[in-house]
């Protein structure tokens, strides 16, 4: 028995074996959805999951073997205790919309193989938001989420809890803790010993059950809080599906809203919504990014979703008539449209560039059903239709008289040769003939009756002639010039003489 039959064959083939991974391939949680990880928080459970802790993690691992460390050092403060490797974020930046967080996005993506990590952060809105006051400055979050985490699954931390404006949980609508309720610490955003759910400092719990945790403090504000909780969550969920947000598609939303709710008064516009009119202004203009915090509060006026105002395309999904019911019309809005009753350059531009990319769409626009437009076209009076351009004749009247027109004339309407004078010699007929030839005697003479157009012509007349003599038959020809003057009357008679 041969060992073939023992062992089998063996495999030749090469498998492809995927790239591996220096850190374990962690899964962000809660993509597409309010409650999406935030990059802080993915670091934090990127550490625990190696039993590392973060400082161990950012301070030792090859993220930070990359060309230098300034980067670094811009977002991480070193602690002054000796040990490198401990040192707290000073803000959500790797969060945020700048550089700084791409550069955190990039060295992840590297280490754990996980694709766009940049839905953990801000960065989608980097066009579209400017990167002043995004966040807050230190560690917030929601007990009951982090007890029902721990139940259901995964603990980690929510992007949106990071985000300045939103101070309450939009799930269990409960004030978001920014205090640890044992040390009574304020905690930052990312630290050295940084846990999901678990305090930086004294490294205790940080969950509670439901009912256990504090009131809002602010009932007032309490259903603008809400609105900002679920309005932010609602972006954050927009923008981790929809990629390509540009500053363009938000500077048309606005001017969009600005038309139909204000009559394309940016004044009246920004004084309904508590935002100032310069802001207004460079915002639909597109000179400027809003301030995320800012942009909530003029939607929370208007009505219209944040997320639907940054990433709609021209607010398809809006009900119009229930947001300008909602929207307070004041006169003055009315009375500005008044005094700028003039149809400006720029509205006329906007609209037709409308209709054009209206036109190159038209497969998305909605078939209309049979019979269901009726245009009425209102009579109107008389028009009177006056020419307001160059007065043409007058122009044409002057020219001749104009110096400029006197030096081309010699160009563009050459006057004939004209002899005035008498000739020193009485002509024969020889000079008649050279005269006539050349053209000079063509032209209208007389006066009265006798007034008439003479026009001469020189002709070549060939003449033959024949004779016989002893039986044989001579043909000469002779060829002879002949002047021919054809006179026109102006009483119709014509004449031709040679
Ligand atoms: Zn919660
Ligand atoms: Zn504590």
């Amino acid at each position: 028995m041969g060992p073939e039959a023992v062992y089998g064959a063996w495999e030749a083939q090469v498998v492809d074996v995927p790239e591996r991974s220096r850190l374990y391939s962690l899964t962000p949680i809660g993509i597409g959805t309010p409650q999406v990880e935030s990059l802080s928080g993915y670091v934090s459970r990127l550490a625990e999951a190696h039993a590392l802790s973060v400082g161990d993690l950012v301070g030792r691992e090859s993220m930070t073997r990359t060309r230098g460390t300034s980067w670094k050092r811009r977002i991480f403060r070193p602690e002054s205790r000796p040990m490198a490797q401990l040192f707290h974020a000073t803000a959500y930046t790797i969060n945020g919309v700048s550089s700084w967080a791409l550069k955190w996005v990039r060295i992840l993506e590297r280490l754990t193989c996980c694709g766009h990590l940049d839905v953990l952060t801000l960065l989608p809105l980097r066009k579209t938001v400017s990167d002043m006051f995004l966040f807050k400055r230190s560690r917030a979050w929601c007990p009951q989420c982090y007890e029902a985490d721990r139940t259901t699954g995964t603990v980690y931390e929510r992007l949106l809890w990071t985000l300045r404006g939103v101070a309450v949980c939009p799930v269990h609508v409960t004030a978001l803790e920014g205090r640890c309720p044992f040390c009574h610490k304020v905690l930052p955003p990312l630290a050295a010993h940084s846990r999901p759910g678990y305090c930086s400092s004294c490294g205790r719990w940080l969950g509670k059950e439901l009912g256990a945790s504090r009131p809002n403090p602010n009932p007032a504000e309490g259903d603008y809080e809400l609105y900002v909780a679920t309005t932010a969550g609602e972006l954050l969920a927009r923008c981790s599906t929809a990629r390509r947000l540009s500053k363009a598609r938000f500077s048309r939303n606005l001017r969009i809203c600005i038309d139909r709710l204000a009559s394309g008064n940016t004044k009246a516009f920004a004084e309904l919504t508590g935002a100032s009119r310069g802001a207004v202004q460079s915002w639909a203009t597109g000179k400027m990014r809003p301030r995320l915090d800012v942009l909530m509060r003029v939607c929370f006026r208007v009505g219209i979703p944040v997320g639907c105002l940054l990433t709609s395309r021209r607010l398809d999904a809006v009900n119009w008539t229930t947001i300008t019911a909602h929207f307070p019309n004041d006169s003055r809005s009315v009375k500005a449209s008044r005094t700028s009753d003039r149809t400006r350059d720029s509205d006329i531009s906007y609209s037709r560039n409308q209709l054009m990319s209206l036109a190159r769409q038209y497969e998305s626009l909605p078939i209309l059903a049979p019979g269901s437009i009726e245009l009425r076209v209102p009579e109107s009076g008389i028009a009177q239709l006056s020419y307001a351009g160059l007065p043409l004749d007058t122009i044409d009247d002057l020219l001749p008289t104009s110096p400029a027109y006197r030096q081309v004339s010699q160009i563009l309407d050459p006057q004939p040769v004209s002899l005035n004078t008498r000739p020193l010699t009485p002509l024969h007929k020889g000079h008649i003939g050279l005269l006539s030839t050349a053209g000079l005697l063509n032209g209208v003479f007389g006066s009265g009756d006798r007034l008439h157009v003479a026009a001469w012509k020189t002709k070549k007349r060939v003449i033959k002639t024949e004779e016989t003599e002893d039986e044989k038959i001579t043909i000469r020809e002779r060829e002879q010039f002949v002047h021919e003057l054809a006179v026109a009357f102006a009483n119709g008679e014509t004449a031709l003489i040679e």
